[in-house]
């Protein structure tokens, strides 16, 4: 039997305390307790978590959730907790023990989510053990992750066709904040939709003002704002070197600041993200690797110093301010130089096929005659070497990697600014 309207309300009033759900939480609950295949689409702080953890709670089994970042799922995991909801996670650093201790609780009906990556599901102890699962539904959170035409694809993400397989008759309610409809259709095409079923929200943000703002001195013009709106904010900026510069000026006039980028150490990272969300330092400056998952509420501003990527990835940082609700500024400083900077990273970002193809042909050269380090058919290389043997630029080797990776030819990873691992 289906849980009535009045359960959700309920759940909601009594785990959360909220009064009512908002905007088409509604919708995209009564969609997938009815059984079907639904894809919600809603902005940034649009509240997508209780669309899944409601009916998790109303429905009988386990919802599995999987979600790309782990920092996010323990997050996710701990909040729950602490309203008295039985969530658990399994990630890669817990022992195996406690892995098979959380899937057989999960069997045995203690659990009503449970968090995986999507790594996680080509496990075979993770396969097995769902055989014995009743499972509830199936959350793809971040579910943009699985397109190729989403700014953040991850093949593992293609894996969750292979679950439906196993768990036919469940449904998969996916959820992102990607409304473009190449990424829309692409998303119920890979998870397999019985029928499409979209629920989409306005993306509307009221209380963020968006200003764009031509300046010869965007340093002066950040410091400026950043004293006329007090509150949290995070500047944006393009490379690593410009977080830690950005950050030692503002901190030189006055204004607590760290920094933030994928050279740091985890552990740096996380120490820096924490003190920002608690409030110990005002602005957080970082580059595109300060993302998902950050559910500061209180943001005032966002400060982009340089420009984005794309209007896609713009949308995404600039919604970090003004979660809460209340007022907030997101402000994109540029000057005269930006367009030449733009079209230059599209030539960067974009190498020609022929380039792409010779890249391939020189790592798989390397990999033949045992330059860098290979361990099994992980093979770590010094990619300044490589970029000076192959007389080409870094960053156009490096978009290079990340295309083959993305079309499947390698996977790629990135190490630190020198070194990268590559397998075949
Ligand atoms: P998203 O995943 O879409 O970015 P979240 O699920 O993290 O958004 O929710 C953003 C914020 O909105 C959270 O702080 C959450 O508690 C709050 N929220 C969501 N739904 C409601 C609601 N119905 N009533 C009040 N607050 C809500
Ligand atoms: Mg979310």
């Amino acid at each position: 039997m289906q849980p009535t309207e009045d359960r959700y309300r309920e759940i909601l009033r009594k785990y959360w305390g909220f009064d009512d759900f908002r905007g088409i939480q509604r919708e995209i609950i009564d969609s997938i307790c009815s059984g079907r295949d639904t894809l919600g689409l809603m902005p940034t702080g649009g509240g997508k978590s209780l669309t899944f953890q409601v009916p998790a709670l109303a429905m009988k089994g386990v919802c599995i959730v999987i979600t790309p970042l782990i920092a996010l799922m323990k997050d996710q995991v701990m909040h729950l907790r602490k309203h008295g909801i039985r969530a658990a996670a399994i990630y890669g650093s817990m022992m195996h023990n406690e892995i098979i201790t959380t899937l057989e609780n999960c069997i045995f009906g203690g659990i009503d989510l449970l968090y995986v990556s999507p790594e996680r599901l080509s496990s075979e102890l993770f396969q097995t053990k769902l055989k014995h699962m009743k499972v509830s539904f199936i959350t793809v959170d971040e579910a943009h992750c699985i397109s190729q035409w989403g700014y953040d694809f991850r093949p593992s993400y293609l894996k969750i066709a292979d679950i439906r397989k196993l768990k036919p008759g469940v449904p998969v309610l996916a959820l992102t904040a990607t409304a473009t409809p190449l990424v829309t259709d692409d998303i119920q095409e890979k998870l397999a939709f019985k029928e499409k079923n979209v629920f989409k929200m306005s993306f509307e943000r009221k209380n963020l003002a968006y200003i764009v703002r031509r300046t010869a001195d965007k340093q002066e013009e950040m410091i400026h704002i950043l004293n006329s709106v007090s509150g949290s904010a995070i500047v944006y900026v393009r490379s690593r070197k410009r977080s830690k510069e950005i950050s030692g000026l503002l901190n030189k006039c006055g204004i607590s600041a760290t920094f933030y980028n994928a050279g740091l150490e985890h552990v740096t990272r996380d120490s820096r993200q924490t003190e920002w969300q608690n409030d110990k330092v005002r602005v957080m400056v970082a580059t595109n690797a300060f993302g998902m998952g950050i559910d500061k509420p209180d943001v005032r501003v966002v400060i982009h110093i340089d420009s984005p990527d794309s209007i896609e990835a713009y949308f995404q940082e600039a919604g970090r301010a003004g979660r809460d609700g209340n007022k907030a500024y997101a402000v994109l400083l540029y000057n005269n130089s930006d367009n030449g900077k733009l079209e230059k990273r599209i030539n960067e970002n974009f190498p020609e096929k022929d380039y792409i193809k010779k890249v391939y042909e020189h790592l798989a050269y390397y990999y033949q005659i045992g330059m860098g380090s290979g361990l099994g058919h992980k093979f770590e290389f010094n990619i300044d070497r490589f970029c000076y043997t192959f007389r080409h630029f870094p960053v156009q080797v490096d978009s290079s990697l990340k295309i083959l990776a993305k079309a499947g030819y390698i996977e790629y990873e990135e190490d630190s600014d020198t070194k990268a691992r590559v397998r075949f």
